[in-house]
């Protein structure tokens, strides 16, 4: 398998170069040459497997060029070791909870994934991944690549502006993970590392890298889990509907590779928050981005999705065809809270901000006779309600991994934003 850039179709990379250089000139995503195709027969056959066998069923095609059978079966293992349950919330509104990983969040198995391919293609050569976050990414990029051998991780974050929690998940890990409290914005941290990695002959000396979101390693293995809810879904159904909650549009397309690659799904719903440049975009073909704007489901904040290319990708650019598969859904904040608490009320079920967009789609929509809605749960309730506790009826445990990360200390050097400050410090470091 090749992967073709969605700037320029002629510009081909093995699966090796597009994970290692992210993405293709003039900021192309890399997109697979063509879609693998699983008939009937395997998904008989799926029926049986373990999560992690799945997903090497299910990744084979897409790695099998550069990795062996069995290298892949070993990374599979490793990622996906924690549970994904699809959880039964109303008659036919299910649950697929993408918690269970080390940072309580889905980017967990997108980030671990892209470690392990990592490590492999940098072979001996030392890398240094560079990841600035507003808070939810760094922490699953940290996990992703604590302890893997030759990577070292500087994560760089707003001083004072991410949860403290947030700030606990990777700057309390130490080894090969260091954290960096820039004196500035999310976008000063973004910038810093920009110009690290546009900074050619200097890249190279340090073997400088990124573990962006759209890096294709990190964006396939998030199809499996649509996979797992298919076949983990009670068999009276014949219909079913993914409502996924939407930010760049990652999650959301990992499914849609799903569907073209023969996975018996109808349509899929992108619910979003206040950003709703996407469910616009869905009811009248019309793409206007804009600058985010803040929420209570912070982690979705985005004006301008960065996979919408991957989207038109699979229709041709047909506004038409793709519109008949993808609906869009977006809610105020009061909106999310109302539906927070009436989940609950009515289920007992804790939603957090995000899944509850999701939710509130499919009860919103009209779900046929044997048709099953699924929304994805992407984060862990306890790690976004504690700064709106004040307007949900229902409280949460904090889970004992979070519990015992609040009593380490955190470790990070602080820094102002100035390239000259942060290029002398990275040196200093090798
Ligand atoms: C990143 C994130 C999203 C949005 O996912 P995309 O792939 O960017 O659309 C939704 N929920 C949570 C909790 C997230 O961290």
């Amino acid at each position: 398998m090749k992967y073709i850039s969605l700037q320029n179709t002629n510009y081909k990379k093995t699966f090796r170069e597009a994970v290692l250089q992210g993405m293709a000139p003039g900021n192309g995503l890399f997109f697979p040459e063509h879609l693998p195709q699983f008939d009937t027969l395997f998904f008989e056959k799926a029926r049986k497997l373990k999560l992690h066998e799945l997903a090497a069923e299910v990744l084979w095609p897409y790695v099998s060029d550069d990795f062996s059978r069995n290298e892949i079966d070993a990374i599979t293992q490793e990622v996906f070791s924690f549970d994904i349950p699809l959880k039964q919330v109303e008659k036919n509104i299910f649950s697929l909870e993408l918690y269970h990983g080390p940072t309580l969040a889905f980017k967990d198995v997108g980030a671990r994934f892209l470690s392990r391919c990592m490590q492999r293609f940098a072979g001996q050569t030392k890398k240094r991944v560079l990841v600035a976050t507003s808070g939810d990414t760094g922490s699953a990029v940290a996990h992703g690549f604590y302890n893997i051998p030759n990577i070292d991780v500087f994560v760089l974050f707003p001083k004072g502006k991410v949860s403290k929690l947030q700030q606990k998940q990777f700057s309390t890990l130490g080894n090969n993970i260091q954290a960096i409290a820039v004196g500035g914005t999310f976008d000063d941290c973004q910038i810093l590392v920009k110009q690290a990695l546009g900074d050619e002959k200097y890249r190279h000396e340090l073997g400088l890298t990124s573990a962006n979101s759209i890096n294709i390693a990190r964006w396939l293995p998030q199809s499996v889990y649509y996979y797992w809810a298919y076949l983990n879904l009670p068999q009276q159904f014949n219909k079913l509907t993914f409502a996924v909650p939407s930010g760049n549009l990652g999650n959301l397309t990992a499914g849609v590779l799903a569907k073209h690659s023969g996975l018996a799904i109808d349509r899929f719903i992108a619910a979003t928050n206040a950003n709703k440049v996407i469910a616009n975009y869905l009811e009248n073909g019309e793409y206007k981005p804009h600058s985010s704007r803040q929420t209570i489901a912070n982690a979705m904040d985005v004006g301008n999705p960065n996979n919408f290319s991957r989207m038109l990708q699979f229709y041709n650019r047909q506004f038409n065809m793709l519109s008949a598969h993808i609906e869009g859904a977006s809610y105020s904040d009061s909106d999310i809270l109302g539906w927070m608490n009436r989940c609950y009320r009515n289920t007992g079920y804790k939603l957090d901000p995000h899944g509850a967009t999701a939710y509130a789609s499919l009860k919103e929509t009209d779900l046929a006779d044997g048709e099953a809605g699924v929304f994805l749960e992407t984060a862990h309730p306890a790690k976004f309600i504690r700064e709106i506790q004040d307007k949900i009826d229902y409280e949460v445990d904090l889970p004992e991994k979070l519990v015992n990360l609040m009593n380490k200390k955190d470790e990070l050097v602080e820094m102002e934003a100035n390239y000259d400050t942060f290029k002398a410090y990275l040196v200093n470091q090798s």
